[in-house]
């Protein structure tokens, strides 16, 4: 790399004014924004990310997934795309840099770029994929990308068939052309990601920039307990089958059960509703949805296991029924060492303290390793606050992961 290239940084007040104006799309007035997959606000902070990339000379470009793509060619035909992006998905009511600062942060690089006349081996192509969130499937536009989602999958969304194909025809999306965006591993010469932490990681240890060595692996479920719905006030406390006494007896269990025998693995329950959800009506069935994550993937395999046979024995103790059902999930795996070694390479030009780390939270880079080298660096969460309006990332900070992105794009891997 010769010293103007080595030099070349992002437009800092450019990457702010793009940040704030992405950031009053679905914003929520207390600092965060609401942008589920596939609603209104999302598809306009979409439209608004195409928009922009045009505005600066970028091709454009939606895959059958809707995963929306702004390219810098680099004139050698045939040559493969490195990818840098994240997803302009929020969960609801989340934080405004989760996933936004990478999207924009991969235009700003290639802005960069395409102002200095740099003459890369690979074409760049910003990218913001769909649903990493899982508002209705999580990692939907990575997933589709690698070739790894199938029509099954696509057949039991968590959002519900009903909800999702609805968010899918308002996308003009469809099952088929989601399968359809499968891309060709020699056609991408890698996958870098910029990310927030979401953790206190990089906080405790005083570090500006964490190259990520590997993702966790999750997984989620459905689980119902039935029991009988019964008037509130005339079936004695012993005579109930109180469905809501299986999921909180579930709760408890699983908290204590991961934390002694599983403690680098760890479980939620988010979600829960009693039907048929009257004060005087004792529940008949309660549904809940689990997510765990676990390091690596035998740990994955027999917490999904021992979390299934706990679901079971809190049913029978209270003479409930259960039911478990897979919503989707994950493989943990471990990132690219090029470019992990690309990433860190960045950060040393540029000066900055640098750990590495694992992350605990799935990213699209976990998807984009199946097919390709796939690395990724987090800059630090004020607080470890994230999918919240509290989620803050000092600009600074923002701006030096911005930095080793680009410089790890002109790098190449
Ligand atoms: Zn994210």
């Amino acid at each position: 790399m010769n010293d103007t290239t080595a030099a070349l940084r992002v437009d800092a007040e450019r990457l702010r004014a793009r940040f704030d104006a992405l950031a009053a799309i679905g914003a929520t007035g207390d600092g965060g924004v609401h942008r589920p997959a596939l609603g209104q606000d999302h598809l306009r902070a979409r439209q608004w990310f195409l928009d922009e990339g045009r505005a600066i000379g970028l091709d454009t470009h939606v895959d059958g997934a809707g995963n929306h793509s702004a390219t810098l060619a680099c004139g050698q035909a045939g040559a493969p795309a490195l990818l840098l992006g994240s997803h302009l998905d929020s969960v609801r009511h989340g934080g405004r840099f989760d996933g936004a600062l990478g999207v924009l942060a991969a235009l700003e690089a290639l802005q960069v770029v395409k102002e200095a006349g740099l003459e890369l081996d690979t074409n760049l192509e910003a990218i913001d994929f769909t649903d990493e969130e899982g508002t209705h499937l999580g990692f939907l536009g990575s997933l589709a990308v690698t070739g790894a989602l199938t029509a099954d999958e696509l057949g039991r969304p968590g959002s519900g068939v009903e909800v999702f194909q609805a968010a899918l025809a308002g996308a003009e999306l469809t099952d088929t052309s989601i399968l359809s965006a499968a891309r060709d591993p020699k056609t991408i010469a890698g996958y870098l990601e910029l990310h927030i932490e979401q953790g206190n990681r990089l906080n405790a240890a005083v570090a500006d920039i964490g190259v990520v060595t590997g993702i966790v692996g999750l997984r989620r479920q459905k689980v119902t307990y039935i029991g009988r719905a019964d008037h509130a006030g005339t079936i004695s406390m012993t005579d109930r089958l109180d469905a809501g006494q299986g999921a909180a007896g579930l709760m408890l269990a699983a908290r204590g059960m991961v934390m002694t025998a599983f403690p680098d693995s760890v479980v939620n329950i988010g979600v829960i509703a009693f039907e048929p959800g009257a004060m005087n009506v004792v529940p008949e069935r309660a549904c809940l949805t689990l997510e765990f994550r676990a390091p690596v993937a035998e740990d994955l395999e027999r917490l999904g296991v021992v979390l299934k046979s706990l679901v079971r024995a809190e049913a029978k103790s209270r003479n409930l029924e259960a039911e478990v059902e897979e919503v989707d999930g994950i493989q943990p795996v471990q990132l690219d060492q090029r470019a992990q070694g690309a990433l860190a390479g960045a950060a040393t030009r540029i000066g900055l303290k640098q750990i590495a780390m694992p992350s605990g939270a799935g990213h699209d880079a976990q998807a984009m390793a199946r097919i390709c080298p796939a690395g990724m660096i987090f800059v630090p969460s004020a607080g470890g606050f994230s999918h919240s309006a509290r989620e803050f990332t000092e600009w600074d900070d923002c701006v030096n992961g911005a930095n080793v992105l680009l410089q790890a794009a002109v790098g190449g891997l």
